[in-house]
């Protein structure tokens, strides 16, 4: 049998003379079928010119063997029309003594076909090729220069093969080069049917023309992924062929200036295919590392042993990447593919042999790390984790830098089941990304507490809304030109008979969790919208009131949203230019690749859009101006920031906001006026409207009603407003 290694180097002169056989005008060869043996590390080639050709070990051969293995007179070639036959044994009819193999087959007689292999021993064999066409020979000089080019090709492309250890562990079937744009530059075809649409016809195509678009999928992900860590990716798939479908391993194995070699092996055992579903039972698709089941036995395990033995410690830690969904969503699946494998290594690189990680799915992962005296070596290891992630990484023309929140939980007699640690490590991790995310938090039982106190709260606010214990609360935002009321932000209110009123901040993050925040939301519209057509009914009051409502992220990504504010407009006849949306920065970077059309949609509508609490989110005024909107919000905290001193950072940034968003064309909004002061200093720098505890607190429905009635004078402020101006 002949080694891997010469296996491949077979396989290399195999693309090499099938190239130079069939392409290349310029070098024509005398004959088109061509004899390459290898024997003893040696490489020759003949062109098949004669009509007969022996061959064996003794020197009178007309190719001669020096391997020992190989019989003084081993077989006879010869021309039968215009085909090549093998015959084992000398021209009298001895037999040889190793006989011949046709691609390992034992044989006596056979019809030779392009890239045949016959082995004569172990370590002498040749490879047959013949190309379709039949090139001429037109002087012995150019035959030379042919010859000698081929036989250089073929001599360097085998050392490059050789070097290339990675592709060497590989017995391979269909060996595809591709080139930087993900062009195929060579393919090694293979004999198995299911690769049979992959035969010299695919070169020069590109990846996505050639596969089916799952597969195209997978193998430029595992491409991006194997040039930038220049490591080797390995998926699985299926490839189609005709009405079956086979199961297939990819391999994809860098080479240099950004070109990979895909080996696919098909995996038609049975006993493959068997290892494989075990295998795939407990492993994940896109990363190769152990899947949820496979963590779970191995906790279990370490479970066992700790209840053995006391001295045994050990910790599991939940990693949820931070902000994937903003990567996906706006850099697409495949670079979101590529990014978790990266992240896969990186996390995988930092652990010790004994340690597991797995992928839980989308992008969470779970680490045992076994065999510690102290949660101190957990936290350790996630500091490690963590520097390791944050190094910047750069995918599809992108460069990102990928953080994590951990949760850790540390092994003790408590837990007696894998789901109670990983329900700890989990809402550690959770606490970990709320206060800010890039951070770990070990789980502690105080935590368990708040967790409990949270769900007391759920169940308390589903009940809430069967009882009707919301109501909307009303603040009043005024123009600063003139100080006259323009409209009101409608903000909800609690009024629960055990706790009395409960501020939104303290159930809305909660609600926003579950879905419970949908059917809040649009409680909220609707009653705002109901509120708004009554004040429009007023018959002394104008109908341009306007009335803000907050959307939270899942409301905004509801895709009935739009529809849900048609029909209440609808039925409460209301001007669509009446209601504005409030919305947050980072709801839109959460959801930008489908907010741009909520927007549009939103727009067509008529509805105004403004955006919540500006300056506190992550977004700049170039990226929003994407988006139509109609008003900003300088959030409060910028407004409260602005004291006596002129250096003040809050008064900058608030007047540099009305600037930029004036150049844009957009309205602004300054929240949280609470004294004379900020409303001059807001005035100054033409802020177009505000809203504060200097007008008004948010009032209920009926205070507000009085407001717009002009029963409930604002006069305090407005005196102390007038006196300002003194
Ligand atoms: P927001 O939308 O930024 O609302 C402004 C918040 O600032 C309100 O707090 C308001 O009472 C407060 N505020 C107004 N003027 C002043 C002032 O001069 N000084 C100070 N210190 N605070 C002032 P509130 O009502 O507690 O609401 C908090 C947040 O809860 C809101 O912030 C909003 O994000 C959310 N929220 C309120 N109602 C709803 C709702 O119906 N749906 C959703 N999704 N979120 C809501
Ligand atoms: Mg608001
Ligand atoms: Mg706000």
């Amino acid at each position: 049998m002949i080694s891997k290694k010469e296996k491949l180097a077979i396989d290399a002169i195999a693309t090499i003379l099938d190239r130079s056989l069939s392409a290349a005008p310029k070098r024509k060869l005398s004959s088109s079928q061509v004899l390459v043996i290898k024997d003893i590390g040696d490489l020759k080639i003949f062109f098949l010119n004669k009509s007969s050709y022996t061959i064996g070990r003794n020197p009178d051969n007309d190719i001669q063997f020096f391997s020992k293995g190989v019989s003084r007179h081993h077989a006879i070639l010869y021309r039968q029309q215009s085909s090549f036959w093998i015959v084992d044994g000398s021209k009298t009819g001895v037999p040889s003594t190793n006989g011949l193999t046709i691609n390992y087959q034992a044989c006596r007689t056979e019809r030779l076909k392009n890239g045949d292999i016959v082995n004569f021993c172990s370590d002498a064999y040749a490879i047959f090729f013949e190309s379709d066409s039949s090139p001429e020979l037109s002087s012995d000089g150019e035959f030379r220069r042919a010859e000698s080019f081929l036989a250089s090709q073929v001599e360097n492309r085998e050392r490059d093969f050789l070097a290339s250890s990675n592709f060497l562990q590989i017995i391979p079937d269909l060996i595809l080069r591709i080139d930087q744009n993900s062009v195929i530059l060579n393919v090694k075809e293979s004999k198995e049917r299911v690769f049979s649409g992959y035969g010299q016809e695919i070169v020069g195509k590109s990846i996505s023309a050639c596969f089916p678009m799952t597969v195209a999928q997978k193998l430029l992900s595992s491409i991006g992924a194997a040039r930038s860590s220049n490591k080797k990716q390995v998926f699985d798939c299926e490839i189609a062929e005709n009405n079956s479908r086979s199961f297939c391993e990819i391999q994809i194995i860098p080479d240099q200036d950004g070109v990979c070699f895909a080996i696919f092996k098909n995996m038609h055992s049975r006993k493959s295919i068997e290892n494989k579903l075990l295998h795939d039972a407990l492993h994940d698709d896109l990363t190769g590392l152990p899947n949820r089941n496979f963590f779970i036995k191995r906790v279990e395990l370490s479970i066992q042993r700790r209840s053995n033995d006391k001295e045994f410690g050990f910790a599991v830690l939940f990693v949820d990447l931070d902000r994937f969904k903003v990567i996906n969503d706006s850099l697409g699946h495949l670079v979101g593919d590529e990014f978790i494998v990266h992240v896969a290594n990186r996390l995988k690189d930092c652990l010790r042999p004994g340690d597991v990680i797995a992928r839980f799915g989308g992008d969470e992962f779970a680490i045992l790390i076994n065999r510690i005296d102290h949660i101190d070596e957990a936290t350790l290891i996630t500091r490690r984790l963590q520097v390791a992630l944050t190094k910047p990484l750069t995918l599809g023309g992108h460069e990102l830098i990928p953080s994590a929140s951990i949760g850790v939980v540390y092994s003790s007699e408590r837990y007696a089941s894998v789901n109670d640690m990983l329900r700890d490590a989990d809402l550690a991790m959770y606490q970990a990304k709320s206060a800010g995310r890039s951070r770990f938090e070990v789980f502690d039982q105080e935590m368990h507490q708040k967790a409990m106190n949270f769900l007391v709260l759920d169940s308390e606010l589903r009940q809430a809304l069967r009882r009707q214990e919301f109501k909307l609360f009303y603040q009043p935002i005024v123009s600063l030109k003139n100080q006259k009321l323009v409209g009101f932000e409608a903000l909800i209110r609690w009024f629960n008979p055990n706790r009395g009123m409960v501020a939104p901040a303290d159930f809305i993050p909660l609600a926003e969790e579950t879905e419970l925040i949908v059917a809040l939301g649009e409680w909220a519209l609707e009653e705002g919208c109901r509120q708004l057509s009554t004040w429009h009914k007023l018959a002394e009051f104008d109908s341009k009131l306007t009335l803000n409502i907050n959307l939270s992220s899942k409301q905004f990504s509801s895709a009935s949203l739009t529809q849900y504010i048609a029909e209440l407009l609808d039925k409460y006849s209301l001007c669509s230019k009446s209601l504005k949306l409030e919305i947050t920065e980072s709801i839109i970077m959460e959801n930008s690749q489908f907010s741009i059309d909520i927007f549009h949609r939103l727009r067509e509508l008529g509805v105004q859009i403004c955006i919540d609490d500006f300056g506190t989110g992550y977004s700049s005024l170039s990226y929003l101006h994407r988006f139509p909107i109609d008003a900003l919000k300088i959030d409060r905290s910028f407004v409260l920031a602005m004291d006596e001193s002129s250096q003040n950072t809050g008064f900058a940034i608030a007047q540099s906001v009305v600037g930029l968003a004036h150049n844009l064309g957009v309205k602004v909004v300054a929240e949280g006026i609470e004294n004379a002061r900020h409303l001059v200093w807001l005035r100054s720098f033409q802020c177009d409207y505000g809203q504060g505890y200097f007008f008004a607190k948010p009032l209920n429905a009926e205070q507000a009603t009085a407001l717009i009635k002009g029963e409930l004078g604002w006069s305090y402020t407005q005196k102390a407003y007038c006196q300002l101006q003194k």
